[in-house]
Formats: C-alpha cells, sequence, structure tokens
C-alpha cells in the first residue's frame, strides 16, 4: 500500500491567519508596529513572563540574549553538543567559546550531573537547550549556575508550550525559569512566523537593552526628553543589529499564537499513539517521558534498537522514504561538523552519548496539518519494517 509523499513538517495556516496578513499588508505599516506589540502582550501573557521581545529568529533571540547578560571574547558558555548549529553560534559571535556538556541517554538534555566538572573561572553563562520540547533538569542546572554566579540562557526553540516541575511541587512554563528564554517560530516550528523568534524575561534591564539592540542600538525614548525637537529625535546608545520583527509576521503569529493549545493537543495525541504502539516493538524505542516535564512535542525522536536489527539509522531513513514518509534526524552532534573539528580540535569520542544517541535517532512526522491515518500509516510502516529486518 504505497500512498502521496508525507513530508516530515507541514505548517498549519488557517484562513483567517491569510486574511490578517492581506489586512495587515493593506494597513500601510508593514515594519515593525502595533501589531508587533500585541503579539509581544499576548505572548507574554501566554507563558507568563513579564517581559516579552519580538526578534527576527531565535538565533538573534540568543544572540540578544547573550548581549544582555554581557557575554565577553574568551569568556565560556557552558552548552550542549546536540542541537542546531545556532546555539553554539550566538555564543562564537562574541568570540566566546562554547564548552560542551554531554547529554543524557533518557532525555537527551544536557546531563546536569556533568556540568559542574566544566565550570572553569571563564564561565559565564549556561545555554541548555530543551531538546524536541521536553525541558532540561533547569532547577539542577539553575542552582549549580548560581552557586557559580553564571547566568541560565536558555535555547526553548522547541519548548513552546512546556512546563517544568520544581521540588516543591510547583510546575513553571518554559519562558519563567531562567534569566532569559529564547523561542523560534521558523517554518517548522511549533508555531510559525515563517521566521521569527521571541526574548522572555523577568528582568526590566535585560528586557530594556534588548529592545534597543534588536534595533540598531537606538533609543526611540529619548525624543520624550527633546519634546521640542520632535519625534524625529532619536540617539544611538550602542552599535546594535537589526533583528526587529515586522508587523507582517507579528500578525501570523497571533493567530498561531491562538491555536499554540489546540496544536499541543494534537501533536500529544499523535505522539501518544506512536508511543503505545512502538513501546511493544523490539527494535524501536520510543521517547522517554520525564515525570517531572510536560513536553512540547516539537519532534517525536526515536532510537532504534540497532543491536536487533539488521540496519543502520540511514537505511531506516531511506526505507521510509521509499515508503513515502520524509524523516529528519535532530541534530548531528556539532562537535562532529568540521568546523568544530578543526576550532576545537574535537573528535568522535569526545561526547559519547551524544554519538549514542545521534547513531541511533530520527525524527518522524509529528504535526496538526497530519491526519490520524497519516499517524496510522507511519507506524504501519515502522512496525513492518522493525519485522522484516529483525536480527
Ligand atoms: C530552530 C532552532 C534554532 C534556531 O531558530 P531560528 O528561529 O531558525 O533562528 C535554535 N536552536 C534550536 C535547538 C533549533 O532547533
Amino acid at each position: 500500500m504505497k500512498r502521496n509523499f508525507l513530508p516530515f513538517h507541514i505548517p498549519f495556516i488557517d484562513e483567517d491567519e491569510i486574511k490578517a496578513v492581506a489586512e495587515t499588508l493593506r494597513s500601510g505599516w508593514l515594519t515593525t508596529g502595533p501589531k508587533a506589540q500585541q503579539f509581544e502582550r499576548a505572548f507574554a501573557e501566554y507563558v507568563g513572563a513579564r517581559h516579552a521581545v519580538a526578534v527576527s529568529s531565535c538565533t538573534a533571540a540568543l544572540h540578544l540574549a547573550l548581549d544582555a547578560v554581557g557575554l565577553q571574547a574568551g569568556d565560556e558558555v557552558l552548552t550542549t553538543p546536540f542541537t542546531f548549529a545556532a546555539t553554539a553560534e550566538a555564543i562564537l559571535y562574541f568570540g566566546a567559546k562554547p564548552v560542551f556538556v554531554d547529554i543524557r541517554r533518557d532525555t537527551f538534555n544536557m546531563d546536569s550531573e556533568q556540568l559542574g566538572a566544566k565550570i572553569t573561572p571563564k564561565a559565564r553563562a549556561v545555554l541548555p537547550v530543551h531538546y524536541a520540547g521536553q525541558p532540561c533538569q533547569a532547577e539542577q542546572i539553575l542552582e549549580i549556575a548560581r552557586h557559580y554566579g553564571l547566568k541560565v540562557v536558555e535555547d526553548a526553540a522547541h519548548a513552546l508550550p512546556a512546563k517544568r516541575r520544581f521540588g516543591n511541587g510547583n510546575w513553571k512554563s518554559v519562558g519563567t525559569i531562567g534569566d532569559l528564554t529564547c523561542f523560534s517560530f521558523y517554518a517548522t516550528k511549533t508555531i510559525t512566523t515563517g521566521e521569527g523568534g521571541m526574548v522572555t524575561t523577568e528582568d526590566d534591564e535585560y528586557a530594556g537593552r534588548i529592545r534597543v539592540m534588536r534595533l540598531h542600538g537606538i533609543n526611540y525614548d529619548a525624543w520624550k526628553r527633546y519634546a521640542s525637537e520632535g519625534s524625529w529625535y532619536y540617539e544611538i546608545n550602542a552599535p546594535g543589529y537589526k533583528y526587529n520583527m515586522s508587523d507582517v509576521l507579528a500578525t501570523l503569529g497571533i493567530h498561531q499564537l491562538m491555536k499554540c493549545d489546540w496544536f499541543y493537543e494534537v501533536r500529544k495525541r499523535y505522539a501518544a499513539a506512536y508511543t503505545s504502539a512502538f513501546s511493544e516493538l523490539e527494535g524501536v524505542i520510543p521517547p522517554y517521558e520525564d515525570p517531572n516535564s510536560q513536553h512540547a512535542w516539537h519532534l517525536y525522536v526515536i532510537l532504534l534498537n540497532l543491536e536487533a536489527l539488521r540496519i543502520d539509522r540511514n537505511q531506516f531513513v531511506n526505507e521510509l522514504k521509499s515508503l513515502n514518509i520524509g524523516t529528519s534526524v535532530h541534530f548531528i552532534p556539532l562537535h562532529l561538523h568540521p568546523y568544530y573539528r578543526s576550532a576545537f580540535g574535537y573528535e568522535r569520542g569526545d561526547f559519547p552519548n551524544a554519538e549514542w544517541v545521534y547513531d541511533r535517532c530520527l525524527s518522524l512526522p509529528l504535526y496538526p496539518k497530519m491526519a490520524e491515518e497519516d499517524v496510522w500509516y507511519v507506524i504501519e510502516a515502522v512496525r513492518d519494517m522493525v519485522k522484516r529486518h529483525k536480527r
């Protein structure tokens, strides 16, 4: 039974988004303006954060967050090798050094037990990733960071909406945990503006710095102090960046955010269907769910039990493709890429857990644009392949 190709991801864009974007286009205001402000307010309320600052991408958000905590050349930032290019790249923008801490084999998040040993006097911040949308050990990481006087900037590109339970039993939304949290609205993420990002923080100074730095370091409020000179007056306070979000994209964001809970419910239901089917399969290990985390289910990542199969991950991915199922691999550990090998001398063996997961992992399609029967098609295909390739 072959069917049409099921892409790894399709964004969910409704007529209401299209209509709203058309209205913004007709309004005459295309750059950052009232819609961006509205999106920021709605987002801050949604995650329960004091401030939300809209920017052009999560990469920009990470850059601005690290600027806000005062990262300097020569500093070190502790992060995970099991992530996308952007996480460590933002550190390198400053001439600072990403110091990798290996991941856990269950959640694929930074192993907080390995963090302390990697902290040197040059360390300035910790930058954990909530991999696949499952929050990291935020409480332990915060405790260690506070002990050493480090700031915590979270890469929450996958983690909307996600929560973490703390020792006192309270659940905290991702976006309200560390010093600054960075979200992505890239086309494949849980809500999308095509390209876009957001920084949340409880700190007024960080928020103020980011608002200025996202647009050329210009302080537009300066004109208030020079009222007689009119609203054309501004002051450049620092060499900033061009990282603002346009009202066209913010309009998309406002409408996507309204559907965020519904998107999440659908992904959660599909993930549960996958997990219950794969739990009985010897060749496949479904994702571990940390009872202290609410998983956003941005990605559904399975591990292959290579000892039980006669094919490897790459062959598995190729065969699924021949069955018209798009998959992906998240991620090639950063230390295995040519740049990191040559700049820092990394090689295979340096982060054994990240490598172990990388050799076995693949991400299956998981998005609300999929139909229930698509989920069953994937389940049947995986089941059938595992049977055929059993050792
Ligand atoms: C997608 C992604 C980013 C970058 O997001 P952009 O909005 O594309 O800049 C950063 N970190 C992780 C883990 C991601 O998956």
